[in-house]
């Protein structure tokens, strides 16, 4: 990974700008001219005192340690101004006037001493507090994760410099949710209005995967979690993350894309493998039945033809027919995987289960499942795994038939209940293009697909499967309408109890 060197704010070192020194010495100068007036001066005023101001100004001149040292210096010019005026005469108005001079002294170096303190504090605080400002803004880039803050109900924002460099937006203008609506991919603004609505609904907590539209017509990938809190005041403040999730998404996709592709070059491997099985196998009595029947022509050609042989040969094709048939059916029965468990379950549970596993694929294709099932249990007997597989094949040929879907909601629902024959029912409906009249009946036919790399095996497997069970499988649909594909199996004794 490419490293960038990070410039982070280090504490300000104590120089002296050159502008100070001249001040120092204004002050000096000021000093000296204090105390010459204080010294030669017959007024009856505390002169003295305007060495607070002396002080004050040393505030922004030196450190505390300086401050104190004018303080004291100032006191001690005080009482020397004070014993070359007056000499040893106590308790006179004069000496009065230098005590109160010397208070005032002592006052003011005190409140400047308290004031330079609270300052250095502040200073180092901001110090401080832009550094870990620095230390975020570099851990939000480097982890792709900017900040958002969202007012409610003004709808004012704060946003970080990351959350505005992944949503694009420069440094001068003020990002405000019609922007954020107006970069978010089409089919995703819907989305992003009702985390908006969530919002304004208050909801505590909210997240949202969407997609952005570049400028240049990239498409990014961000994840957003927002949680509310509630300000000094009372009002009500979003605090989000904002996460370009790109570069992982892609990387995901990737990775699907490559586990389809070994599926697909499973599935072809496997069905060539069944052909040449089925060719081999059901090649030896089609030769047998090629055979008898050549010969039972011969029989019959005879100018006396022999009845009887005829009657063989007859008997033999027959029984080489039923031999084929037999071999078509183990193969069928070897496609189903041999030995089924058949165990009681609670098909509400291998549909959740079912429902689970092709989570992402629903995901990925922005469809929104709704599975529906009975509080308790709906009980069968069967293979899970098997049972697990037709619903997998309904639900993903449902999910796949609405992929090519624009401009309107995917739904699809997966619904467990009972027919009225007291059979446990699932049903699988989806708002996609559904099926023609035409097709309709050759959807379980092996081999019938409408896909360029379909194979049609999956719902011909799938009836294998249900008709196994002692149930049946079925489909309804209106072609543009959408289509219900569903399967009922005997309930295990009483389903629901
Ligand atoms: P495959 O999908 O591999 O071609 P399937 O046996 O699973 O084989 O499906 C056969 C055909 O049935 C599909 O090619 C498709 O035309 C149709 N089909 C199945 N489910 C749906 C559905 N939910 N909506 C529309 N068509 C469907």
């Amino acid at each position: 990974m490419k490293t960038v060197p990070v410039a982070l704010p280090t504490a300000p070192r104590a120089q002296v700008p050159p502008g100070v020194w001249l001040l120092r010495l204004g002050a000096m100068v000021l000093t000296f001219i204090i105390f010459l007036i204080d010294w030669l001066s017959t007024l009856d005023v505390a002169i003295a005192v305007l060495y607070v101001v002396v002080i004050l100004i040393s505030g922004d001149l030196f450190s505390r340690r300086g401050v104190a040292a004018v303080s004291v210096g100032c006191g001690a010019l005080t009482l020397l101004a004070y014993l070359l005026s007056h000499g040893d005469a106590w308790l006179t108005p004069a000496f009065a006037r230098c005590l109160v001079s010397l208070a005032a002294i002592a006052i003011t170096a005190f409140l400047a001493l308290k004031n330079k303190a609270s300052r250095e504090a502040l200073q180092e605080q901001v110090h401080l507090l832009h550094r870990s400002e620095a230390f975020l803004a570099e851990a939000q880039r480097l982890s792709q994760t900017g900040s958002i803050g969202l007012k409610m109900p003004s709808a004012q924002m704060y946003w970080s410099d990351e959350a505005r460099r992944i949503f694009q937006f420069d440094a001068q203008m003020q990002p405000t949710l019609e922007y954020m609506i107006g970069r978010t991919h089409p089919d995703d603004t819907q989305d992003l209005k009702s985390l908006i609505e969530q919002a304004y609904a208050r909801h505590s907590n909210m997240e949202a995967e969407f997609r952005l539209l570049m400028s240049d017509g990239s498409c990014k990938y961000v994840r957003m979690l927002a949680q509310q809190v509630k300000d000094a005041s009372g009002d009500c403040e979003y605090i989000g993350a904002l996460m370009d999730v790109t570069a992982a998404k892609n990387a995901e996709d990737a990775l699907h894309r490559s586990q389809s592709q070994l599926a697909h070059v499973t599935r072809v491997t496997t069905l060539g493998e069944m052909a040449a099985s089925i060719a081999h196998e059901v090649n030896q009595p089609l030769s047998a039945i090629t055979t008898n029947a050549e010969a039972g022509l011969r029989w019959l050609n005879r100018e006396v033809p022999d009845v009887g042989e005829v009657r063989s040969a007859i008997d033999r094709i027959k029984s080489e027919a039923h031999r084929a048939s037999e071999v078509i059916r183990r193969i069928r029965a070897l496609s189903r995987k041999a030995d089924p468990l058949h165990v009681p379950l609670d098909l509400g549970d291998v549909l959740r289960e079912s429902a689970a596993l092709v989570q992402r694929e629903i995901l990925r294709n922005r469809v929104h499942l709704n599975v529906l099932h009975p509080a308790g249990p709906m009980w069968v007997k069967g293979d899970k795994v098997q049972l697990q597989q037709v619903i997998i094949n309904l639900l993903i040929n449902a999910v796949q038939a609405m992929s090519g879907m624009q401009g309107k909601a995917r739904t699809l629902s997966a619904a467990v209940g009972l027919t009225e024959g007291g059979d446990v029912r699932i049903r699988v409906q989806d708002n996609g293009p559904g099926v023609s009249a035409q097709n309709l009946p050759s959807l379980f036919n092996p081999f019938f697909t409408t896909k360029p790399e379909g194979m049609g095996m999956g719902l011909s497997i799938c009836r294998s499967i249900i008709e196994a069970h002692g149930g049946r499988i079925w489909a309804e649909s209106e072609l543009g309408r959408g289509a219900a594909l569903s399967f009922s199996i005997p309930a295990h004794g009483q389903a629901r109890s």
